[in-house]
């Protein structure tokens, strides 16, 4: 970046938190508190969490700055916002810096949607520990607070899915001072106050939702099996998650301990949820809901939710394969709806604005507003999912504030277009009729994308995802429902190949179920065993450790592509793979269910294909 050239870029710059030592003068700072590392570019919005803890501990008056995409291998370029007076808080990103830049096959990816035109290589792999230990070069003996979902989901000993091998916990990794995992505001200004009042960063052992290494394993802690032995043996790996799920819940969550070498890896209790009052006034700190304006090119990921808003974190779904609930935890915390007005009256002035709100939702849109109603048993719950495999009866699925919310917000004078495009729980939405009514209405613009990820029993369970039948029950609601509309809805379904418990065979179900009910999956989600989720435990181990029952676990190459083929059978160009795996499972009688329709000229050119 640049420093401002001019008054009107200095006083554009000025809305934006320090980015160079110039914005640190025009605010008569010589020193910051608190250095912010990120591998995304600065977005100054609260759907980005360098952006969200930034903003928070400057409302609590602490000096902070931001260092996004830093040459990493430049002292110099470290050191461009001087030494940080308290300590530095070091996120890869977004995204875990190896998905970010890995595709599931493990070919590199020549994009990033967090980087100004989208180009990749603007953040090392591995970021977290490529910053740490850049930061530590660049100021010897400065604090390291490492944070976001990468350290979030690597706090344990965990499987690497592009080593291929078991890693210890990235604090061992990074040599961090200090871990933030999940929802990070209490722990942060936590941090951040206790060190300004003279606490060095070694002696801030106590708070919830951190974690770091000892010497010793504290007294009541829950003793994971050993990174060494984690790493040696499937069984002890499966213990110790089985271990650390039961302490997730910040109620009753103890501190768990994991011995690395000589070292003890200590990781205390989850933070507890936000509250309405404090989520609603996180929103409400002055962002500017814009990229720094030292950036020229877009940004894909704030062109994607440049109008889009949050209303609510957490998901109590329990996904194996999704890391939001080990992230942003189990409880949904949601904001008010006049926070959520308050937004739009802010979009409103936005000066590309017109009119549409892309999306309002969270993890899963539905969730808004829902709640344990039963704070004992909430208290005591060590449950993964309240969905799974049955709705808890003490949840409150009710879904008036879900519906008080969309058309609060429809009235606003300056919304055109409403739209909701997170993905939903279809599973929830037959108890939530009049919402589902306004959402065919109103708010899915002729798309529904909804994900039962797939339709075989067998593997909706190693997903905890509903199974068939509750899939096949939503899609006859749904087409009634958006008869009745007069309307002519698509639903946009979302399909995973090559997940644990997903064999072939499976796969050939699935395409001939889509068949079936006529659906087309547009974009297949190729299993990534991404770090920390149940899914990755159960890839890696090849049994379940909830259930303790072996799983089998599509690994190959050939069959994972085989796998998405499969889900793809109505393009023609994957009709060589589609037929091979029919081969394969004896299972050619399937092919003519399946063929898709093609052009003319192509069955002509190509007659050898099932006709
Ligand atoms: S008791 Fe039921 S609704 Fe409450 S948190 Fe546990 S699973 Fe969810």
């Amino acid at each position: 970046m640049v420093d401002g050239r001019d008054a009107k870029q200095q006083n554009q710059r000025a809305r934006f938190l320090p980015t160079s030592r110039a914005d640190m003068s025009c605010r008569n700072w010589d020193t910051l508190d608190v250095l912010f590392v990120t591998g995304d570019a600065y977005i100054d919005h609260p759907a980005f969490g360098t952006a969200l803890l930034a903003r928070l501990l400057e409302a609590h008056g602490f000096r902070v700055g931001i260092l996004a995409q830093p040459n990493w291998r430049s002292l110099d370029d470290m050191r461009r916002l001087g030494r940080p007076r308290l300590f530095a808080a070091i996120s890869a990103g977004a995204m875990d810096s190896m998905v970010n830049h890995y595709t599931a096959a493990k070919k590199v990816r020549n994009d990033d949607a967090y980087t100004p035109g989208g180009r990749a290589g603007a953040r090392p792999n591995r970021a977290t520990i490529a910053y740490t230990a850049a930061i530590k070069g660049a100021f010897k003996g400065v604090p390291t607070v490492i944070g976001g979902i990468e350290a979030s989901l690597r706090r344990l000993a965990h499987y690497d899915y592009w080593d291929d091998a078991v890693r210890r916990s990235i604090l061992a990794d990074s040599k961090a001072d200090l871990l933030v995992y999940g929802m990070a505001e209490d722990a942060l200004l936590e941090l951040a106050r206790r060190m300004a009042n003279g606490d060095t960063i070694t002696k801030v052992r106590d708070l919830r939702g951190t974690a770091f290494l000892a010497k010793s394993c504290p007294p009541g802690a829950v003793e994971l099996p050993s990174f060494e032995d984690v790493s040696r043996h499937g069984t002890d790996f499966n213990k110790a998650f089985r271990l650390a799920s039961d302490e997730t819940n910040p109620h009753h969550g103890r501190t768990l301990a994991q011995k690395h070498g000589t070292r003890w890896l200590v990781v205390n209790p989850p933070s507890f949820p936000l509250t309405e009052e404090s989520l609603d006034r996180l929103y409400a700190l002055p962002f500017t809901k814009q990229p720094h304006p030292d950036y020229t090119e877009a940004i894909p990921a704030y062109t994607q939710i440049k109008f889009s808003i949050t209303s609510h974190r957490g998901c109590f779904g329990g996904c194996a394969f999704c890391a939001i609930t080990h992230h942003q935890g189990k409880i949904v915390q949601s904001r008010s709806k006049d926070s959520i007005k308050a937004e739009v009256d802010q979009l409103s002035r936005h000066p590309e604005f017109r009119g549409t709100v892309t999306d309002v939702g969270g993890p899963t849109a539905n969730m808004y507003g829902l709640f344990c109603n039963n704070a004992s048993a909430q208290a005591n719950c060590r449950r993964t999912s309240c969905l799974y495999p049955q709705p808890c009866p003490q949840l409150d699925m009710s879904d008036h504030r879900l519906v008080e919310l969309l058309s609060a917000l429809q009235k606003h004078p300056a919304v055109k277009h409403l739209f909701v495009a997170s993905g939903l729980r279809f599973d929830l939405l037959k108890h939530q009729p009049d919402y589902f009514a306004r959402l065919l209405k109103h708010h899915v613009g002729g798309r529904l994308k909804i994900a039962p990820e797939s339709v075989r029993s067998r593997v909706t369970d190693v997903m905890r995802k509903p199974g068939p039948k509750a899939f096949a029950e939503f899609l006859a609601r749904f087409r009634q429902q958006s008869q009745a509309l007069d309307k002519n809805h698509v639903i946009v379904p979302y399909f995973i190949s090559g997940h644990p418990g997903s064999t072939l065979n499976d796969m050939i179900e699935v395409a001939l179920f889509l068949k079936q009910h006529n659906l087309r999956v547009e974009q297949v989600q190729e299993f990534t065993p991404t770090p920390g989720s149940l899914a990755t435990c159960i890839y890696h181990t090849g049994s379940d450790p909830l259930t303790g029952e072996a799983v089998h676990v599509p690994r190959s190459a050939k069959d994972r592509r085989l796998q998405k083929a499969l889900l793809l059978w109505h393009i023609p160009e994957q009709w060589p793979d589609v037929l091979e795996a029919l081969r394969l499972c004896g299972r050619e009688d399937a092919a003519r269910r399946l063929r898709p329709d093609r052009p003319r000229s192509m069955r002509r050119a190509n007659s050898s294909r099932p006709g």
